[in-house]
């Protein structure tokens, strides 16, 4: 399946329950802040160039993109201050997406975040932060040589370019790796992964100065074992098993649901850091792990193991797979699919509480 086409069909279904997803987005961004505002800092302490340029891959179509943006700027305006520093004249900010991303929903939100940024920079530095969207797949290039100085990505890394093609003869039942002989299906996934996210890497050290910085957060698993328990592979697995009842229910056939596979790899720690080290091109300055209660309406506290619960976790899931599931088995049975899955992610939270486990990891390019 090509993920560039399929990710934003349906972008209607998509926007529906879209508030969920992009909740659990920004609790991610918030949480992943710190690393973020300790990575700026270190660049700055060398100086920040004339214009800085900065590009958000996978900014999506929602608020969270600008968000960020905004963060960035607020924060080196704020070091520059405090420490005395030269803060850039100028900031170049590249919002990138596949090309069927609604970059206008994003273009249309920014004349609130210059009002915002006016509010916390003053007027004459925030008519100098130039924003543009390019479209393309961050596992091919996407700007010039040596022309970023930071590079920025939230809960996109883990998409792969495509469905691990070999799966198709060994997954059936399953659309993820299974929790019970995991081992040739997580094999053909862990494959497809390294190729990806060595190709990223490398297109960035392309694209990036010496010394430019990278923060990428991405939906991880806890442990080694690739049949991980706990984690947000559960969810995927509920989602199996609600797929699964419609193809008893004759609303979906048997061969559709076995040919299909998510487009996502959930890499733990230790497989990170061997592709970065082999890709040789960046060195770790940081890598660090936080999980998010699935329930983010909820961070502080324990689920509860309610409907509620049950379904606001359905619907950030829905946000997600919708177009995927709509563009490979039509999109008749939407909403009993994900009635179904609400029903099987309540039941499940009454016995555990499955976390989203997330790596966040700040990079420095070597220099060439
Ligand atoms: N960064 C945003 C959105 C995350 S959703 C946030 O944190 O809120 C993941 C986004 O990654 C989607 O918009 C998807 O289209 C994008 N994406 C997935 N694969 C991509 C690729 N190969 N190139 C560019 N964007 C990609």
């Amino acid at each position: 399946m090509d993920v560039v086409n399929v990710l934003h069909m349906n972008a209607e279904n998509r926007k529906c329950s879209y508030a969920e997803n992009s909740t659990l987005q920004k609790t991610v961004i918030l949480k992943a802040r710190k690393v973020l505002e300790e990575t700026i800092k270190d660049y700055g302490s060398h100086g920040f160039p004339q214009c800085f340029k900065l590009a958000d891959l996978g900014c999506s179509s929602g608020p969270n993109s600008l968000f960020l943006i905004a963060n960035i700027v607020d924060g080196v305006h704020a070091f520059c201050q405090k420490k005395n520093l030269k803060a850039p004249d100028e900031y170049q900010v590249f919002l990138n997406d596949l090309p069927n991303n609604d970059f206008n929903a994003v273009f249309k939100m920014t004349p609130q975040f210059y009002s915002n940024l006016e509010n916390e920079i003053g007027p004459e530095k925030s008519e100098k932060c130039f924003i543009c969207g390019v479209p393309g797949s961050f596992y091919k290039r996407l700007f010039p040589s040596d022309s970023l100085h930071f590079v920025h990505s939230s809960y996109s890394v883990h998409w792969l370019s495509q469905v691990p093609r070999e799966l198709l003869d060994i997954n059936k039942g399953n659309i993820y790796i299974p929790k019970v002989n995991p081992a040739g299906v997580y094999e053909a996934y862990f494959n497809q992964f390294t190729r990806d996210f060595t190709a990223f890497l490398h297109m960035r050290s392309e694209e990036m100065v010496s010394k430019g910085r990278m923060v990428l957060t991405l939906i991880g698993r806890s442990t080694a074992d690739p049949a991980c328990n706990n984690d947000c592979c559960h969810l995927y697995g509920l989602l199996a098993k609600s797929l699964h009842d419609m193809v008893a229910e004759g609303l979906i056939h048997e061969e559709d649901f076995n040919s299909f596979n998510l487009p996502i790899y959930t890499s733990c720690t230790d497989e990170l850091k061997a592709i970065i080290e082999s890709e040789n091109s960046f060195t770790i300055d940081r890598l660090e792990t936080f999980e998010v209660n699935c329930d983010t309406r909820d961070e502080n506290e324990k689920i509860k193991s309610d409907e509620s619960s049950g379904r606001f976790i359905a619907n950030t899931i829905r946000a997600v797979m919708e177009p995927m599931l709509a563009s490979h088995f039509g999109n008749t049975f939407m909403d009993k699919l994900f009635e179904r899955y609400a029903m099987h992610v309540t039941e499940h939270l009454s016995r555990e509480e499955p976390k989203y486990f997330n790596i966040v990891i700040s990079l420095t390019k070597k220099c060439k």
